[in-house]
């Protein structure tokens, strides 16, 4: 999953940039509304983090462009907690959830779950192919008559990027940019090992190689 912050404050920027990280996020952090425009014009993000209090263009213009755009994006607001209006017109102009500062990072991560899993039209905090399940919050997956194993980030990342959508092949520059944010160096066999491990860990089936293409996940049958 990628994300983009848009956020002017460095060491909120920062921290929150790191937790994402932590969290087994690819995040981008950007610090004004035009770098935000022109980063969700170039790259596909899975949402957006958006502080309102922004130089120059701020978040709520952001958003207004965005959906004058008409780009999708789940967009989550961060806001001061006097900013009532603020936050209402977000909500109005297209913002799925807002948090207020200060937060707590565990109480962000969850609310970038459920956003997400809404627009998924997913009620469950699980994927499920019926071969493997994925549970999105302690990132422990389980095959089939098999006991839950614990996924390091990059493995999760990677399950949960192909079980978003069973059945579809998704090539290594796809899988990659859903892995790895801007600055972050990418080793040539990097997908490769990660499928390798995750398979050792679920059973080679759980992860099929369609030659030449890429990678996929069977579909419920
Ligand atoms: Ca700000």
């Amino acid at each position: 999953m990628r994300v983009l912050l848009v956020e002017d404050d460095p060491m909120i920027g920062q921290v929150v940039r790191d937790a994402l990280q932590d969290a087994a996020y690819a995040a981008d952090w950007v610090r004004n509304g035009q770098a935000a425009l022109d980063a969700l014009a170039a790259q596909h993000y899975d949402l957006a983090l958006l502080d309102l209090g922004l130089p120059g263009k701020d978040g709520l213009e952001v958003l207004d462009t965005l959906r004058a755009r008409r780009n999708l994006i789940p967009v989550l607001i961060i806001t001061a907690r006097d900013a009532l209006h603020d936050r209402l017109r977000g909500l109005d102009a297209g913002a799925d959830d807002y948090i207020l500062k200060p937060f707590d990072m565990a109480e962000l991560l969850a609310r970038m779950r459920a956003v997400i899993r809404r627009r998924n039209g997913q009620a469950s905090p699980m994927l499920d192919n019926g071969v493997v399940t994925l549970d999105l919050a302690t990132k422990q997956a389980c095959a089939q008559d098999g006991s839950p194993v614990q996924l390091s980030g990059r493995e999760f990342s990677l399950l949960q990027a192909l079980l978003m959508r069973p059945g579809a092949i998704l090539s290594r520059a796809e899988l990659e940019d859903r892995l790895y944010g801007w600055g972050e160096e990418v080793e040539s066999n990097a997908v490769e090992f990660l499928i390798h491990a995750l398979r050792r860990k679920l059973g080679h089936d759980v992860i099929r190689n369609v030659r030449g293409l890429g990678w996929m996940v069977s579909k419920h049958s």
